[in-house]
């Protein structure tokens, strides 16, 4: 076979393989260069930064387009305010379920139990934003600057009030109804052609984490690791697999075959914002799930809905706990419950943001602060799991709320070709 020959034939079977086999083979070589090449691996960098820029590009005209487009095919407002409830509801009650988990797995393993250290002094309370504050910053008094800023929740408000508005306006903005649409196809095609460059910019990113965390950084705190890795599988396999079986009716083995790519793109990125797009893409082409619920949910679960944090903070907490000796009583634990539904849903979905929050988790029951130091060197390792846990959370219920809205493809769902 000539050179030009066999290029041809591994660009056929490369471009024949599923796009998340290709990308499943990029984080595999990205883990054995990062191992071995250590420095070298610096060297992929701006691949992998090229390939974020691009997704991140994405995020805020795609987010805004589809939301739009979507509401438009939601003519009925009262769906609208079903869909919401629904949506807000699955997030909280599932984010609990996370930080139980969280709890259940530390008390268990108990990672920070030999760790012996000793506190410096108690830390003081911080003040979380009130609900006031939260509320009225909903909405953009300037839509323009938020969009330079990417604030999510902004958008999306705007977004719902300008497709709401259309809708009541009718015949006269089909013209405007017809834009979006369009533009939404647009965007759904540039996150297709992005997401061709994901196996090479998951590999890039990969291999600088893993250059990056020796062996050595590591193995210290390998228990607590191990430890927040289990609890995250246990999530996704119980809670998301027996809700989506049970709830749903739907197979939880096609789910993790849709996902895989948006779950490979949130462990290379550590960033449930910069994976949205990927989200939206593989609700849409794998799951089956309408334009307009994928095009709502979502958004708003990369911005709110944080289960792998919440379960994180859970382990943390009590791994901190263990370390220092300190024993909690039954309020505290409650208080972590709490507070870390609370911080993950405030928790920005960007890398390193669940360590800022565990900070607030760690105060409000009286823990050291220098658990956060203690934990800041893995960090990185952490976030990766979590950020999974956060994306496939989303899209569990997205599926879920297309599923009881009758807005999901169950052909499209039960394909075994996905991409
Ligand atoms: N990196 C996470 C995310 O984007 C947030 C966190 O740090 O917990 O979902």
């Amino acid at each position: 076979m000539s050179m030009s020959q066999s290029i041809t034939a591994s660009r056929r079977f490369l471009g024949g393989m599923p796009l998340w086999q290709q990308i499943l083979i990029g984080l595999v070589l990205g883990v054995l260069v990062g191992l071995l090449f250590k420095d070298g691996a610096k060297l992929l960098a701006p691949l992998g930064a090229l390939f974020l820029n691009a997704i991140k590009m994405l995020i805020v005209p795609l987010v805004f387009v589809s939301l739009v487009a979507g509401i438009t095919c939601m003519q009925d407002t009262a769906k609208l305010g079903r869909i919401s409830v629904k949506t807000i509801a699955i997030y909280l009650v599932t984010t609990a379920f996370a930080v139980s988990i969280g709890l259940l797995f530390g008390a268990l393993f108990t990672p920070g139990a030999d760790m012996n250290m000793v506190a410096s002094a108690a830390p003081e309370a911080k003040q979380a934003p009130s609900l006031i504050e939260i509320l009225v910053g909903l909405v953009p008094s300037n839509p323009v600057t938020a969009f330079a800023e990417g604030n999510i929740l902004q958008i999306i408000v705007f977004a719902i009030a300008l497709g709401v508005s259309m809708n009541l306006v009718g015949e006269k903005a089909a013209p405007a109804v017809k834009l979006f649409n369009s533009l939404a196809e647009v965007f759904y095609k540039l996150t297709d052609l992005v997401m061709r460059f994901a196996p090479i910019g998951v590999f890039a990113l990969i291999a600088g984490v893993v250059a990056a965390h020796g062996i050595e950084v590591l193995l210290p705190l390998a228990g607590v690791i191990g430890v927040i890795y289990l609890a995250s599988i246990a999530h996704l396999l119980l809670v998301y697999g027996g809700l989506l079986a049970l709830l749903g009716r739907l197979s939880p083995l096609r789910f993790f075959q849709g996902i895989a790519p948006a779950l490979a793109v949130a462990f290379s990125t550590s960033s449930s914002s910069g994976t949205l797009p990927v989200s939206i893409e593989c609700a849409r082409k794998n799951l089956g799930v309408s334009e307009g619920v994928a095009g709502f949910v979502l958004p708003v679960g990369a911005t709110i809905n944080m289960d792998g944090t919440a379960i994180y903070q859970g382990v943390l907490a009590l791994f901190i706990a263990q370390a220092f000796g300190i024993d909690l009583n039954a309020g505290q634990y409650l208080m972590i419950i709490l507070t870390a539904t609370l911080a993950s849903i405030g928790t920005a979905g960007v890398p390193g943001a669940g360590l800022i929050m565990l900070g607030l988790v760690l105060t409000s029951v009286g823990l050291p602060l220098e658990g956060v130091a203690l934990i800041a060197g893995i960090d990185r390792i952490l976030d990766m799991a979590r950020t999974m846990v956060n994306v496939a959370g989303d899209l569990m219920t997205t599926t879920l709320v297309g599923s009881s809205e009758n807005e999901l493809d169950r052909s499209i769902y039960n394909a075994s070709n996905k991409q």
